[in-house]
């Protein structure tokens, strides 16, 4: 049997090689990286390289989110990937009620493990709605718990209102083929995306939904953006085979396919100073051993599965998702900017 040449490619050499000293590679520098497959000695050399340099600029220090899906229906985003867009979606409308949201956060935060607790919408979202139940959330949950919003296109009044009413982040994503695979324009998507950077919310940004037919081009290209405008978080997610979807016929990438993506994400925000994690969606051990340092639990409605409750379902919770950050070898959980929980502890 022969085996397989261990010579690597000396671009990627030099690419890898400059990142040691603290210089992150160029979108072109990205498009050549990610033009290896996934199975190539150089996709591994990127994820070995990214999860060393992640875990020396975090800390090793590893990070749960939760989101909940606050409602359900036919979004006009009509994005041709998610299980609620208009015209393919086979959800009936619900809402989850005040009650509902708010048992859901105690729980998410009960453990006081939750670095963040993220509220996610449709493209359409009632913002008085939204602020009272943030000011709602805000005295019940644990203060340095951070609140996020992933919601639709927003102006700089409402903001500022949610950031009045204690939101401190947005999460907020120019989409791969936005405009074509979605009925949204990037322009507004970038609109909105300045607007969170002028309001000084945190910015959770993500190279998603990536699947096979995305170029190393089109993917450096949306990378990018997160690191232009200086994300505090960036991310890669991958799209996920929804048999109703429209799109279900390009199938979805692997999930070492995806973690090659998140090493690239991990790279490319060395140029990023705000960048203080990496995320990983949904969450997966390869891509926290690949330059990720962050995952999500989810409860409620999830664009990404068939079940009106994620939870249980395609959603992990918070025990999950420590768990794998353990597995992969974090040292602690960063529960909050100031206070971290060393993950040892649970399993002794
Ligand atoms: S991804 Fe978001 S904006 Fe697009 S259809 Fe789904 S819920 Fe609407």
């Amino acid at each position: 049997m022969r085996l397989a040449t261990m010579r690597t490619d000396a671009t990627v050499e030099r690419i890898l090689d400059e990142t040691g000293q603290g210089k992150a590679p160029t979108k072109q520098d990205c498009a050549y990286l990610l033009g290896f497959h996934e199975l190539s000695i150089e996709a591994s050399l990127m994820r070995a390289v990214a999860d060393a340099l992640s875990r020396q600029r975090f800390a090793n220090n590893g990070i749960v989110l939760g989101q909940i899906g606050l409602e359900i229906a036919a979004c006009p985003g009509k994005c041709k990937f998610c299980s609620f867009g208009e015209g393919h979606t086979d959800f009936k409308p619900s809402a989850m009620s005040d009650e509902d949201i708010v048992a859901n956060a105690l729980s998410f935060t009960a453990s006081d493990e939750l670095y963040a607790l993220f509220l996610m919408t449709m493209h359409t979202f009632d913002i008085r709605r939204l602020l009272k139940l943030v000011q709602i959330l805000r005295a019940k949950i644990p203060k340095e718990t951070q609140i996020v919003v992933n919601i639709g296109d927003f102006d700089r009044f409402q903001a500022l209102d949610l950031k009045s009413a204690g939101v401190n982040g947005a999460y907020h994503v120019c989409r791969l083929r936005e405009g074509t695979d979605t009925a949204l324009l990037p322009e507004d998507r970038k609109a909105t995306i300045r607007t969170i950077k002028e309001a000084s919310l945190d910015w959770y940004y993500c190279c998603e939904p990536i699947g096979p037919e995305h170029s190393p081009e089109e993917l450096a290209e949306q990378i990018y953006l997160g690191v232009e405008y200086d994300c505090f978080q960036h991310a890669a997610m991958r799209r996920v085979y929804i048999p109703s979807a429209p799109l279900a016929s390009r199938g979805q990438i692997s999930e070492l396919r995806l973690a090659q993506i998140v090493a690239v994400v991990a790279l490319a925000t060395l140029a990023c100073p705000g960048a203080c994690s990496i995320a990983v969606h949904e969450p997966n051990l390869l891509g926290l051993t690949s330059g990720a340092n962050t995952v999500y639990a989810e409860s409620g409605a999830n664009p990404r599965d068939t079940e009106e409750e994620t939870s249980g379902h395609r959603g992990r919770d918070i025990h999950d998702c420590k768990n794998m950050l353990y597995e992969s070898g974090f040292a602690n959980l960063l529960t909050s900017p100031d206070r971290l929980v060393p993950l040892a502890e649970a399993y002794r």
